[in-house]
């Protein structure tokens, strides 16, 4: 493949940033990459592993001379990070983020870029419960979809180089508006995150109760929860405050459902809980036909070590 952007800034230099520096090394698709992080330490990793070209000491400085600016930091420090950098952006440049929520971001974010640059939000949806500039690795986003998030009046250009780079790094590109991003994710992965992180909390206070008994037997099945309840505490808080409405509707009707169950269960129902259980099962088969997780038993442990 062919270089895309000349120079490559990443804000941030963590699991999706350093993923995605690997993903254009492999696919050649950046002249260099430079980068940054907040603290001396993530900095000092980047470098000696070899994580970009280049590490500056600030995002003002990482981003001069830059075709494209990827904002990779929590959510809640996007749009600190979009002031500092804002007045040393090239003309003609891309500003793009990865961050999990958009309406809130787009809203931080696009008062502090300048005419003549173009902001093209976007959305991974690819991750791990791991952080830090050493979690990344260039398959991440292999057959995952990258949600974009491109204004009205986008430069169209600019949207199909941004295009052409998610594609170049292995992901499928979709399209969307920012209100409909945040109701479909807080469906797909933010309310699924509370839930798990609140049952792994109920077991933590019953393992008072029952010894190790709750991690002797984890593996039927909350050792799924605990994988995903490990995942980054600043992520997950920031994404809670800033797609609050979205989540929050969503843990309502979830609410609703499980009063539903309880009461199917306490009433012996079991034609109610036969179907249910029936239409999630459908759920997770069109997943396996969409290519988005292995059919293989036990998420694919069995017969690995
Ligand atoms: P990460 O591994 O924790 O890396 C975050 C990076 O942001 C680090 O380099 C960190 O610097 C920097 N940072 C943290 N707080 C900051 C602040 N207040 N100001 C400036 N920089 C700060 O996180 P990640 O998983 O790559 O997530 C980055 C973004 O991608 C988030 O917006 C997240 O919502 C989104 N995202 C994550 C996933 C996922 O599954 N992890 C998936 C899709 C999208 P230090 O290391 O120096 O603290």
């Amino acid at each position: 493949m062919s270089i895309i952007y000349d120079r490559v800034a990443l804000i941030g230099l963590g699991l999706i940033a350093g993923s995605m520096s690997l993903a254009m090394r492999r696919a050649g698709l950046a002249g260099r990459i430079v980068g940054t992080a907040r603290s001396a330490e993530t900095r000092e990793v980047a470098r000696e592993i070899g994580l970009v070209d280049e590490v500056f000491e600030t995002a003002a400085e990482a981003v001069k001379d830059a075709d494209l600016v990827v904002l990779a930091v929590p959510v809640g420090a996007m749009g600190s990070v979009a002031c500092e950098i804002g007045p040393h952006l090239k003309p003609g440049a891309t500003v793009t983020d990865v961050g999990s929520v958009k309406r809130a971001v787009i809203r931080a974010v696009a008062p502090h870029i300048p005419k003549g640059v173009h902001f093209i939000p976007g959305h991974p949806l690819a991750g791990t419960e791991h952080s830090g500039p050493r979690s990344g690795f260039a398959e991440l986003f292999d057959n995952r979809f990258c949600i974009l998030l491109p204004p009205e009046d986008v430069d169209a250009g600019a949207l199909a180089d941004l295009r052409a780079l998610w594609q170049g790094m292995g992901a499928n590109v979709e399209e969307m508006d920012p209100d409909h991003h945040d109701l479909v994710l807080a469906v797909t992965s933010h309310a699924p995150h509370l839930i798990a992180y609140t049952m792994v909390g109920v077991a933590d206070d019953l393992r008072r109760v029952t010894d190790k008994e709750v991690i002797k037997y984890s593996a039927a099945g909350f050792r799924d929860f605990t994988r995903i309840a490990a995942s980054d505490p600043t992520m997950w808080r920031d994404v809670f405050l800033n797609n609050k409405d979205a989540t929050l509707e969503i843990l309502g009707r979830f609410t609703e459902e499980l009063f539903a169950l309880q009461r199917a269960i306490r009433t012996g129902d079991g034609d109610y809980l036969f179907e249910y259980f029936t239409r999630t099962r459908d759920i997770r088969r069109g997943i396996i036909e969409a290519g988005q997780d292995t059919e293989a038993p036990d998420f694919g442990r069995i017969g690995k070590k």
